[in-house]
């Protein structure tokens, strides 16, 4: 392993300090993915700043009916907070499809945000890797030969979705791996970020990126900045939502594909809709223009199939994972299906 010095700043403002320093530094959260990759020689810091000490871990309800919830807060702490699990059911499914208990107790929700791809080529050094071999970023070490080991090789779990550069070229095909993004993303989450500049908010959905012709960003979070916290909108789609994960083993694996809905009905008619599908493309998949289709509709097959056409038009598979094309438009079907439905937890809530 490369080796590197160890801080441990109790503000925010000196932790952001010693990122923007000379040294080639990365925050450590949890480190259930920075360790890993570290092990492996994908990431090589000359420093780490560790930030469990920053007051970043508290989940506090909002003026607005929202709630804002701390970047170190755990994964587990979050998915069986009261709050959550009862205004935001969608995203307390998400979290706890993901890796193990032991994880989810050590994952912060900002770690989770950056953890870096499942790609396999992208873990082992000797392989190309587009990704991985930038160069020139911080947010890879720049090691292995250049190139995409996935492209022509055991595909898989890869991205069917914006894989094109605007010429028309394909560098990666590595797909976003967090399942709360996911869901984060059917809710609109918005993410606070600190930085040098200041402070400043981002949609969830600029915050990760599809690769075009360079890969090695996964994100737009610029490389002296720290999320501070993620606020989730008073829509929380709590009667009618789902998350659904498919995936090889029915625990401790990434999706294959997975879906995020949350609806508003008024009795069978679909008055809201968000979706967002993961384990498709380099960021959690989301098309306003797919949801719409579904306003002022009864929640039947005829009416969710176009959407699923919808949000998968350009899919492209690249051999091992063609699959995933038939399976998201299905796996989208049986979401709607089952969201449409109220849910357990609602159904009790109004004494049904
Ligand atoms: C075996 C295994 C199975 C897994 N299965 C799943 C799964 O099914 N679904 C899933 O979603 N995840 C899964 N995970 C991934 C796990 O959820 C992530 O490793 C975890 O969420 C990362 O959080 P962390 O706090 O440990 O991050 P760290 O490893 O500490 O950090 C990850 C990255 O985030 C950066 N970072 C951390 N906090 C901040 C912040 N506040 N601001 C800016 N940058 C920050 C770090 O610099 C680093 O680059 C699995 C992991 C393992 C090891
Ligand atoms: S898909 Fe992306 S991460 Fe995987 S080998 Fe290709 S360039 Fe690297």
């Amino acid at each position: 392993m490369h080796p590197f010095s160890y801080s441990r700043p109790t503000n925010v403002e000196n932790a952001v300090q010693e990122l923007a320093g000379p040294a080639r530094a990365k925050f450590i959260a949890g480190g259930t993915n920075l360790l890993d990759l570290m092990k492996v020689n994908v990431e090589q810091p000359n420093q780490l700043i560790d930030i469990n000490r920053l007051p970043l871990n508290t989940i506090d309800e909002l003026d607005n009916g929202g709630l804002r919830l701390g970047a170190l807060v755990t994964n587990a702490d979050t998915a069986y907070h009261p709050l959550v699990e009862q205004r935001y059911p969608l995203l307390s499914q998400a979290i706890l499809s993901a890796a193990s208990a032991q994880l989810r107790n050590m994952a912060t929700n900002g770690g989770n945000l950056f953890q870096r791809t499942r790609c396999y080529y992208f873990y082992d050094t000797a392989m190309p890797c587009n990704k991985r071999q930038s160069g020139h970023s911080d947010q890879s070490a720049g090691v292995g030969p250049a190139g995409c080991g996935a492209l022509g090789g055991y595909n898989r779990i890869h991205a069917i979705l914006g894989t094109e550069a605007s010429d028309g070229t394909v560098h990666c095909i590595a797909t976003h791996p967090s399942d709360m993004a996911v869901a984060l993303t059917a809710l609109d989450a918005t993410i606070h970020i600190t930085g040098p500049s200041g402070d400043r908010t981002l949609s969830i959905g600029n915050l990760h990126r599809l690769p075009g012709s360079e890969p090695q960003f996964d994100h737009t979070l610029r490389p002296d900045e720290l999320v501070t916290a993620i606020e989730l909108p008073p829509q929380g789609f709590s009667d009618h939502h789902i998350y659904l994960k498919l995936r090889d083993r029915s625990s401790y694996a990434f999706a294959l594909v997975s879906v995020a809905v949350g609806l508003e009905m008024d009795g069978d008619v679909i008055t809201d809709a968000r979706l967002a599908l993961g384990g498709v493309a380099h960021k959690p998949w989301r098309k306003p223009e797919a949801e719409q289709l579904l306003i002022g509709k009864t929640a039947t097959k005829d009416h969710f199939q176009p959407v699923a056409e919808a949000l998968l038009d350009g899919a492209v598979g690249y051999g091992h994972n063609t699959f995933k094309i038939d399976l998201a438009k299905r796996a989208i079907l049986r979401a709607l299906g089952l969201a449409s439905q109220k849910s357990e937890r609602a159904k009790e809530q109004k004494g049904e």
